[in-house]
C-alpha cells in the first residue's frame, strides 16, 4: 500500500519486567467517579449516568519524559488516575466478563486544562480542548494482570515536588473497573490495545513549570516526571 503521508508510527507504552511494548489504539476517560473530587469540581454525584470523554492515542508521554507546559491555558491541573489496558474487547460486554478483557494495570495523569474546561462547562461545549491536547496523558509501564491480580484494593497517590496532592483507594471508585468497560462497550466498541483513565479522587490542584511530580498505584506502577 502507498500513502500521500507515512503512516504515523502507533504510540507505544512500556510493559513492566518486559522488552515487548503495547500499541494503543485509543484512550477512553471517565469523569466524576471519585465522589469527594465531584464534590470539589461543584458536580453531583451521579451513580446512573457516567461521564466519558477521549483523548488521542499520541497524548501519552512516557514515564521519565519531560511534559511541556501546554500552550493557550493559565490553569494546568493534575489528575492522577489508575489506567485500564484492554487485551480485547468486543460490544455490549457483560460486566461478570469484563476483566477478562483486562491485560494490565498503569498509573497515569489526565493533565487538563481546567481554564478552558470551566469556559467549556459554562458555554455546555465539548471538552476536547481542556482534555484532549498534545501530551495530556502521561502514562506509566503496565503492569501485566498475570503478574498484578485485578486489584480491588490499592492506594493511588500523587507528589508533585515530595509534597503530598492527592491519595484515595481505588475501592473508592463510583464506577468499578468491570462496571467501566460495561458502560464503555455500550457505546463503543472497545479492542484490545484501548486505555481507559478510571477518573481521579480528591485534590486536583494546579501544575507549574520546574514540578516534579510521583504518581503510584500501590507497589503496581509508578510515574516520575516533570513539567518544563
Ligand atoms: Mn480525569
Amino acid at each position: 500500500m502507498n500513502y500521500v503521508l507515512a503512516p504515523p508510527p502507533p504510540t507505544a507504552v512500556a510493559v513492566a519486567g518486559s522488552n515487548v511494548r503495547f500499541a494503543v489504539h485509543r484512550i477512553y476517560c471517565i469523569g466524576r467517579n471519585y465522589a469527594e473530587h465531584a464534590r470539589e469540581m461543584g458536580a453531583a454525584v451521579d451513580r446512573g449516568n457516567p461521564l466519558f470523554f477521549c483523548k488521542p492515542a499520541d497524548a501519552v508521554v512516557a514515564d521519565g519524559a519531560d511534559v511541556r507546559y501546554p500552550q493557550a491555558t493559565a490553569d494546568l491541573h493534575h489528575e492522577v488516575e489508575m489506567v485500564v489496558a484492554l487485551q480485547s474487547g468486543g460490544a455490549n460486554i457483560a460486566v461478570d466478563s469484563a476483566l477478562g478483557h483486562v491485560f494490565g494495570y498503569a498509573v497515569g495523569l489526565d493533565l487538563t486544562r481546567r481554564d478552558l474546561q470551566a469556559l467549556a462547562k459554562a458555554k455546555g461545549m465539548p471538552w476536547d480542548a481542556a482534555k484532549a491536547f498534545d501530551h495530556s496523558a502521561p502514562l506509566s509501564a503496565i503492569r501485566r494482570a498475570s503478574e498484578s491480580g485485578h486489584p480491588q484494593h490499592a492506594e493511588l497517590s500523587l507528589r508533585v515536588n515530595g509534597q503530598l496532592r492527592q491519595r484515595a483507594d481505588i475501592s473508592e471508585m463510583l464506577f468499578s473497573v468491570s462496571q467501566i468497560i460495561h458502560e464503555l462497550s455500550t457505546l463503543f466498541e472497545l479492542k484490545g490495545g484501548d486505555l481507559i483513565f478510571t477518573g481521579t479522587p480528591a485534590g486536583v490542584a494546579a501544575l507549574a513549570r520546574g514540578d516534579q511530580f510521583n504518581a503510584r498505584l500501590g507497589d503496581i506502577a509508578a510515574l516520575n516526571g516533570a513539567i518544563v
